[in-house]
């Protein structure tokens, strides 16, 4: 057990002890995150040096503090209500379990995920975005070049196939019968499994970036994506707002740093008028992705700092809230990574705005019931419901 305190001028609020408990959290197994009489006094249980531990904590408060202030739009429909909306979905057949963080979507579910879509299409129509679609599955390297594995071990997924000698496909067939009991493969030689050479996507835009690999004429361009994104994570509840498989929506921007930086700013634009249009209660605000390794922090910071990342945070009932789409800026990380210039040598910037289809659906269900007839007429019409 190690523990620090960090003085302070005055206790921190509680949506800021979270979000410390909550960073800090990425990298160790944190104890506590309070206010005590030596200011904010962080415990964690792994067996780390005083200063490593202090250094961490010093850098994740300047991130959290940050956090709690950066927000650029807030909506609060007058008429406000919310509640969980999930039991009824299953019970009427339209969300059914299929393991942990897996569900199957059926009748108004699928209703409304596509009425987003073709909404979220328009946005990116008047973009003049091209539209690509790509497999779930990606080779090593699209992730491996732009550090994924190293940044995100806890979201990694990757697919590993049975190896071509009989040996071993007669291995697999047999350890793995009907009736064998079996219910996880351990992915290993003896298994009769080779080594993974694809990843599941764990979002979709960085195809995009990988097919420009090498190029040196990068233009400025739009481009917009439908696809299932896996993550490694599944909420502990069974909940609808954390799932290991669901499908996104993004808005993809490569080009000019001045063409990046200029629709990143209708983006958003854009993205305040869905939440109002929608009716949501939200808030768009300034965010950080969950970097794992300790030096992540660094990232963590930077990128709260230069707000690269924005997310639309959308209230489900009481106080239960969840990220429902996001605006990234990636300045040249990708054009670096994947080696891409414009034709005068310039590493394009590149930005998206990415939205979880099940989620946004999800929200939509639990403001305003499983009746879509019962929805207000402004929602219906924007949705094309009728
Ligand atoms: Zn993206």
């Amino acid at each position: 057990m190690v523990q620090v305190s960090v003085s302070m001028a005055r206790p921190l609020d509680d949506m800021t002890l979270e979000d410390v408990a909550r960073i800090l959290g990425r990298s160790f197994a944190v104890e506590g995150v309070v206010n005590g009489p030596d200011g904010m006094t962080a415990t964690v249980r792994d067996d780390v040096s005083y200063d490593h531990l202090r250094q961490a904590v010093v850098k994740v408060l300047r991130v959290a503090r940050h956090l709690t202030e950066e927000c650029v739009f807030s909506h609060e429909p007058t008429d406000w209500q919310g509640s969980d909306a999930q039991l009824a979905l299953e019970a009427a057949g339209d969300v059914q379990r299929l393991g942990p963080g897996l569900f199957a979507f059926g009748g108004s579910f699928l209703t409304v995920r596509g009425a987003l879509d073709t909404l979220l299409l328009g946005i990116a129509a008047r973009h003049g975005a091209k539209e690509l679609a790509y497999p779930p599955l990606w080779p090593i390297p699209v992730l491996r070049d732009i550090n994924y594995f190293h940044d995100f071990p806890q979201l990694a997924m990757v697919a590993a196939g049975v190896e071509t000698d009989f040996t071993s496909r007669s291995r697999f067939s047999e350890a793995h019968r009907r009736g064998s009991g079996s219910t996880a493969i351990a992915c290993t030689a003896e298994n009769g499994l080779a080594p993974a050479v694809n990843a599941l996507a764990p979002t979709v835009c960085d195809c995009c970036y990988w097919l420009l690999r090498d190029r040196r004429d990068v233009a400025d361009q739009v481009f917009t994506i439908h696809g299932h994104v896996f993550r490694n994570e599944a909420s502990d509840e069974g909940s609808l707002d954390r799932l290991s498989a669901f499908t996104m929506r993004e808005i993809v921007t490569v080009g000019t740093e001045a063409f990046v930086l200029a629709r990143r700013q209708v983006l958003l634009e854009d993205m305040k008028q869905l939440a109002q249009l929608l009716g949501l209660r939200c808030t768009i605000e300034a965010a950080d992705d969950p970097f794992f390794c300790n030096d992540a922090l660094q990232k963590n910071l930077l990128q709260t700092a230069a707000q690269l990342k924005y997310e639309l945070r959308v209230v489900l009932f009481g106080n239960r809230e969840i990220a429902v789409g996001s605006l990234n800026l990636h300045n040249d990380y990708f054009s670096k990574s994947y080696d891409y210039t414009t034709r005068d040598g310039a590493r394009p910037f590149s930005g998206c705005f990415a939205i979880g289809c099940e989620r946004l659906t999800y929200a939509l269900f639990c403001r305003y019931g499983l009746d879509l007839e019962q929805w207000p007429q402004p929602v219906r019409s924007v949705l094309r419901l009728g």
